[in-house]
């Protein structure tokens, strides 16, 4: 029996999997661990925090992650905070002896001038893209780290690279959202909060030209492949966890799609005087298809709707609570039911 410790467990991905869990009988012990539980920046506390818990497996979540407004202000935060987290839990891991450390990159540190698709073998041949340099150097020190460990100790220390990531439980704070969730909470904002013009007459603004283009992966999905990855796939080199090339969508697609899950009467418009950032970064999943081919991504649609309705209490509230737990459920359930969620062969 493992006992597997999440770091940044109370996040979008933490979540997922919890969910995931919760609704089958795994002999697994899980432990989900948030920042109030230990400060994974601070060496002695992530020391306590493994001699607490012992784990003998880590899915290594934590991490200071944002939107593109967010990294292009806070670089440095980015690149030191990231660094530190990731040197205390490697290492603690190994002085304690865990079986497999799984840490979580993102397709968003590959090199920015590149040819594509993009594949494993790519993460250090050349500079990221300048607006989230911090994030990247620090996520592409976690393979090198991997690699170090692999050669002094042989540790298995592997990481994983998912495309954008969205779902339930997001973070819908302006300042610090990706995409999708920025756009759910502005456009909840504008149908319910602005009061002063009929349906109709709204207009959505989507941030930048709209065109660039951008692979998503529902939460729920990247659980199932990360607990695949955790039992079954034992190298330490990344593997690239992404939707197929072909769903690959514009960001004008994405605010069409949100503003279907809100049946929202307005207008788009898009806003060209704000930042595009990467125009694309489209990653190959040869590698993952040729180790699990038969994986069912959920309906991108039906997975916006899913967050969409999920998303409600968490912003009529501002906080996450029991309302929003229970109705992420309901929502799950009934995509499962529409049997858009399919279980890993
Ligand atoms: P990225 O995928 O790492 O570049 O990060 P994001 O998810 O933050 O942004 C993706 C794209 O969505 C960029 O081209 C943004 O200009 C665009 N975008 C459109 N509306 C929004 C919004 O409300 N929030 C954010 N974060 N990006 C938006």
């Amino acid at each position: 029996m493992k006992k597997v410790l999440v770091t940044g467990g109370s996040g979008l991905v933490g979540n997922a999997i919890k969910t995931v869990i919760n609704g089958e009988s795994s002999e697994d012990e899980w432990i989900f661990v948030a920042s109030k539980d230990a400060d994974l920046t601070d060496n002695n506390s992530t020391r306590a925090l493994f001699d607490r818990i012992k784990p003998t497996h880590v899915v290594h979540l934590a991490a200071m992650v944002g939107g593109l407004f967010h990294n292009m202000n806070n670089n440095l935060d980015f690149l030191r905070k990231n660094m530190q987290i990731n040197d205390n839990v490697l290492q603690t891991a190994y002085e304690h002896g865990c079986i497999k450390v799984i840490s979580c990159l993102s397709t968003c540190i590959f090199p920015d001038k590149t040819s594509y698709p993009i594949d494993e073998t790519m993460v250090h041949d050349g500079a990221p893209h300048p607006s989230n340099y911090g994030y990247s150097y620090a996520k592409r020190l976690i393979d090198v780290l991997n690699h170090a460990y692999h050669d002094k100790h042989g540790c298995l220390f592997t990481s994983i690279i998912p495309c954008n990531i969205f779902g339930p439980h997001d973070n819908y704070r302006p300042e610090v959202s990706h995409v999708i969730p920025g756009m759910i909470n502005r456009m909840y904002q504008l149908i319910y909060e602005e009061k002063s013009l009929p349906d109709n007459e709204k207009v959505f603004v989507v941030y930048g030209s709209g065109k660039p283009l951008r692979q998503f992966i529902y939460s729920l999905d990247l659980a199932k492949l990360i607990m695949w990855v955790l039992d079954n796939y034992d190298s330490v080199d990344p593997l690239i966890l992404s939707v197929d090339e072909e769903n690959e969508v514009t960001i004008f697609e994405v605010a069409k799609a949100v503003a279907k899950a809100f049946d929202f009467k307005g207008k788009l418009i898009c806003d060209t005087s704000k930042a595009d950032g990467q125009y694309k970064k489209t990653a190959s999943n040869k590698k993952l298809r040729s180790l699990l081919p038969n994986f069912k991504f959920s309906a991108f649609e039906d997975a916006i709707d899913a967050s969409v309705k999920c998303s409600f209490p968490q912003l009529r509230s501002g906080r996450v609570c029991m309302d929003a737990d229970f109705l992420c459920y309901w929502c799950n359930f009934m995509l499962g039911v529409m049997g858009i969620l399919t279980k890993v062969s």
